[in-house]
């Protein structure tokens, strides 16, 4: 059986191929298997839960840069401010101004995503396109001191159709490039956070610079 110190090593070499950088989600997963990652050299980690987010990073090495991959509650917020290194699903203005709010609290500015709704699915949060050049463009986002849009995160529709798949990405892309040229002091867009197990290879060619693999690393998930 292959460890998952062999699986970080493995996806660490293909993904640097790239210059992308490997978000290790380790949702559900014992700290011994996030242990043995970091041991293999794994420092960035993912979680999509607050409160599992909050106990294994005040157990595990200080030197982890945890980032909250899933949905988040505004009323959550405070509970990763101090420490979270890079939020990837903002998809309100509301949330943005939460997470600015407690970020301030904490001395801190908060890099955070936008996430986009790319997928041919109505269950998945995230702007739309035009919502999101919207918020980009607003006077209300000038007014955030406290956190700084990094760039954009998207999930593609779970699909075999890897045509699809490509094409959604793609899209996200374009959109990406057209905004890494905005200049205001709390926007600087660098980051496409697109590509999991089932899709990292497609994303990557799609110009991922960041690709959040979790069962591909771990072995699938048990949900209790
Ligand atoms: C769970 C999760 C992943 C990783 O999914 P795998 O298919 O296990 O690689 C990536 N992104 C988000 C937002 C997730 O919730």
């Amino acid at each position: 059986m292959t460890s998952i110190a062999d699986h970080i090593k493995k996806y660490t070499e293909e993904i640097g191929n790239y210059q992308a950088t490997l978000v290790a989600v380790s949702k559900t997963k014992p700290n011994e298997d996030i242990l043995e990652a970091y041991q293999a050299g794994q420092r960035v980690f993912g979680e999509n839960k607050v409160q599992e987010l909050r106990e294994k990073s005040e157990t595990l090495p200080k030197d982890i840069s945890w980032h909250m991959i899933g949905h988040l509650q505004r009323n959550k917020v405070k509970y990763i401010a101090p420490f979270v290194t890079l939020i990837h699903a903002v998809d309100s203005l509301r949330l943005l101004q939460e997470i600015d709010k407690q970020a301030a609290k904490n001395n801190r500015i908060i890099d955070c995503l936008l996430q986009i709704h790319i997928a041919d699915e109505t269950t998945k949060f995230g702007f739309s396109y035009d919502e999101a050049t919207d918020l980009i463009n607003s006077t209300a986002i000038d007014t955030l001191k406290n956190i700084r849009i990094t760039g954009l995160m998207g999930m593609a529709t779970n699909t075999d159709d890897s045509t699809q798949v490509k094409a959604e990405f793609d899209r996200l892309k374009s959109f990406f490039d057209t905004i890494t040229s905005i200049n205001k002091p709390n926007i600087a867009i660098s980051e496409l956070s697109i590509g999991m197990s089932g899709d990292y290879k497609i994303a990557l060619e799609s110009g991922s610079t960041m690709v959040r693999i979790g069962s591909a690393l771990f072995g699938a998930r048990n949900y209790h």
